[in-house]
């Protein structure tokens, strides 16, 4: 089934040798490959799309990128260059790539200037952001100026990790938990939580967030978590005060990175067929795996071509 796919990442040498490119491998030779997939637009990106049926890959910049450079004139500049890099090569091949616009959330003004630029003149097709920035999660009341942008720009909003803050001692001495094993869907599940929390969907209601790795777990807590926030707030809650209420309506998932069909199953039960939607994680996924994952998945074919496409088209309008 010919599919879209939304959470696949380059990087560009800059970014590279300014270290902001995630290691999750001990294998240099793995790794060298990664990275080598990672700067091509061409051949290899193509040939993955090819196996695993893949019509069109949306492009985002790969993590930490520019949420992990800690100068802000930089970070603004880097951003700029990798948006415009970025739109040369989808224009190169319009109909096989789109964007997701980097945005230099150090400075959330400057964020929401080059998301209307990478918009309005880029014809992306969204924004993606690798988790927290200089320790600050986009639930901070200082972010209000760049998500009110991103609503009246009506584009989504990728929640991809990032770096975490800092260390914290749940992980001290055990390295094998570090980046996407655990400590990555820990804290994108934080994260989303964190704008739910704070109101945000409250206060611009048309906000659509996209999370990767079959929800980062969020979909099979949704009872837990408003079960329990109802006895902390010691009150029953209306349907529409429930943190689920704000998953479902203002949040879609990608299989990004997940083949394996009893969390997708599970998924489309929590949270609906108009949901969930496919997506490789390349290069640190193998792309045939995961077309093949879809391909066989135990849904109808309706379902299926929901999630390998449809739904997509509906949340990036293609
Ligand atoms: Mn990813």
């Amino acid at each position: 089934m010919r599919k879209i796919a939304l959470e696949e990442h380059f990087s560009t040498p800059e970014l590279e040798n300014r270290g902001l490119v995630a290691r999750p491998t001990r294998n240099d030779a793995i790794f060298t490959e990664i990275e080598r997939r990672l700067r091509d637009f061409g051949e290899s990106r193509l040939a993955a799309m090819d196996a695993a049926g893949i019509n069109m890959s949306v492009l985002s910049l790969t993590t930490p990128g520019i949420q992990g450079e800690k100068d802000m004139a930089t970070a603004i500049r880097l951003a700029k260059d990798v948006n415009d890099l970025l739109a040369r090569e989808v224009q190169k091949r319009p109909q096989r790539y789109g964007g997701f616009a980097a945005v230099p959330t150090q400075d959330p003004a400057a964020a929401a200037n080059e998301l209307e630029r990478a918009i309005k003149q880029l014809g992306f097709k969204g924004v993606l952001v690798n988790g927290q920035t200089n320790g600050r999660y986009l639930d901070d009341e200082r972010f209000l100026p760049f998500w009110e942008r991103v609503q009246e720009l009506d584009v989504p909003l990728y929640l991809h990790p990032g770096d975490l803050p800092d260390s914290p001692a749940m992980y001290a001495g055990r390295p094998e938990l570090e980046g996407p094993v655990w400590a990555w869907t820990a804290d994108t599940g934080a994260h989303a939580l964190r704008l739910i929390f704070s109101g945000l969907f409250k206060r611009l209601p048309r906000l659509k967030v996209i999370v990767g790795h079959m929800g980062e777990t969020l979909p099979f807590l949704l009872w837990r978590i408003d079960n329990r926030f109802e006895l902390q707030l010691g009150r029953p809650l209306a349907p529409e005060e429930r943190p689920s209420f704000f998953f479902r309506r203002n949040f879609v998932i990608t299989t990004s990175g997940v083949c394996d069909p009893d969390p997708l199953v599970e998924s489309l039960a929590a949270l609906g067929d108009d949901n969930v939607l496919f997506s490789v994680d390349y290069p640190y996924q193998d792309s045939r795996q995961a077309g093949d994952f879809l391909d066989n998945a135990p849904v109808s074919e309706a379902v299926r071509a929901k999630i390998a496409s449809g739904n997509a088209r509906r949340v990036l309008k293609l």
